[in-house]
């Protein structure tokens, strides 16, 4: 698997950045007004490569690696955060859980589609009863019947759920058998019955790439559609979560990034006093705080997407990164927001909602408390944070591949 050279990496950092100037940027807020999912957009950077990085050619990535999925995520965020919302959807963890556990038929059916964003992915594990403790929270169940099983229950935070062509789900088929009791699901929402997504709504976040509360009720999802054997689910989307944690925190940093450009700017052309603000030293201070926490969350995220590049234990690493980006993107949003005075809380300007990003980013694929568990009872000696490295049992796009599979 080659990993990317840094013109490479520049390279597709320009074509994310044209492609977002020239098609996404302009049309965002009508997008937003209408509600509708830019799926023709999602097809054009399906078309452009951007969520095929960790996936080897013969399933239609570029086998570019992490630092190169960094760098997308990083620079759709930066442009509009909106549009980012299903990246890890099409190119991280539902596409990796099919990659690392499918059968060939499975990766070859499911995986292509979504890196060229012709289908729409979903990745549903949490629900109401509580996201940090998935396991514990976890009542949806699947029964088998024969040649399918049946699915009933509710999952809540289903990002794209109500567009999904093709998701995967977990649900217990031995609600007993606590972690070995869950089994994953590649689901089929627009074709099977049983499935009712309903959009939540959210302050600050995207009308148009959504989250839902999804209602199962006898869901019929075929046997050939389950991910592994039964009891394999929690295992595989545990392993799943784990780079969606890097392209996450590089969204994060790409939010800050966003905030610091719109605060520097703002903070040059607003005069008060006869000068800019940028001339008081308490705004300086605003600003230079930003671009320090900025500079140490880039080291941070690119340095966990190396250490999974080189093959190297990174699930340490990956929550500080994550921890120290989300934190960042929120100190931003909060500092653009006093520096833009009162119109940082006029929707005209982006940094009124910016800080909604920054605080999902806090929340989302693993909470700031739970990244702190994860270090400290590392530091402790409890728990080793990389101790299952190398010992998963499953495939991994950015090592293997499939087609080469005897
Ligand atoms: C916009 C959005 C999109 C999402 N998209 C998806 C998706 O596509 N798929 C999906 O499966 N999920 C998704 N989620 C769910 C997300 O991953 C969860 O919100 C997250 O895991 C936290 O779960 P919770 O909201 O139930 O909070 P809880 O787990 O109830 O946590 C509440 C608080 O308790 C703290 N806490 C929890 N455990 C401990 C502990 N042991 N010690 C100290 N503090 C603790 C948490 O840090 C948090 O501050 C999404 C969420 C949002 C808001």
């Amino acid at each position: 698997m080659s990993v990317a050279a840094a013109e490479e990496i520049d390279a597709l950092r320009d074509s994310v950045n044209r492609f977002m100037e020239s098609e996404v940027n302009p049309f965002m807020n009508d997008i937003e007004k209408s509600g509708e999912f830019p799926r023709g957009l999602v097809k054009k950077a399906g078309d452009l490569g951007f969520y095929g990085a960790v996936f080897p050619e013969s399933v239609g990535g570029s086998a570019m690696g992490y630092v190169a999925a960094a760098t997308v995520s990083e620079e759709l965020a930066r442009n509009d955060v909106r549009f980012a919302a299903c990246n890890n959807q099409q190119g991280s963890t539902c596409p990796q859980c099919i990659y690392m556990a499918g059968t060939k038929e499975q990766v070859m059916k499911y995986v292509p589609p979504l890196l060229a964003g012709e289908t729409i992915g979903m990745m549903s594990l949490t629900e109401a009863g509580g996201g940090s403790d998935a396991l514990g929270a976890m009542k949806t169940t699947a029964t088998r019947d024969g040649d399918v099983y049946r699915l009933n229950g509710s999952k809540m935070w289903a990002s794209m759920a109500n567009e999904t062509d093709v998701g995967i789900l977990l649900a217990k088929t031995d609600p007993d058998a606590g972690a070995k009791g869950v089994s994953a699901f590649i689901v089929e929402p627009k074709k099977y019955p049983g499935f009712e997504a309903r959009p939540i709504e959210m302050h600050g976040l995207s009308k148009a790439l959504r989250t839902n509360a999804v209602f199962l009720d006898d869901f019929v999802v075929p046997v050939e559609n389950r991910l592994g054997e039964e009891g394999d689910g929690f295992k595989i989307v545990m392993r799943a979560l784990q780079p969606g944690r890097v392209t996450v925190a590089a969204k994060a940093l790409g939010v800050a990034r966003a905030c610091y450009e719109d605060a520097v700017q703002y903070a040059n052309e607003r005069v008060l006093r006869g000068q800019p603000i940028g001339r008081f030293q308490m705004i300086q201070s605003e600003i230079a705080e930003m671009a320090v926490a900025i500079e140490a969350s880039r080291s941070l995220v690119y340095e966990v997407a190396r250490l999974m590049d080189a093959d190297q234990p990174s699930n340490r690493m990956a929550a500080i990164a994550k921890y120290h980006a989300s934190q960042t993107a929120k100190l931003c949003a909060d500092k653009a927001q006093q520096i833009f005075g009162g119109y940082g809380l006029a929707l005209e300007y982006r940094v009124s909602w910016l800080k909604s990003y920054a605080d999902l980013f806090f929340t989302g694929e693993g909470t700031a408390n739970v990244q702190k568990i994860v270090i400290a009872e590392d530091a402790l000696g409890y728990k080793v944070a990389d101790r299952h490295h190398g010992r998963t049992g499953l495939r991994d796009p950015a090592k293997d591949d499939i087609a080469a599979e005897a």
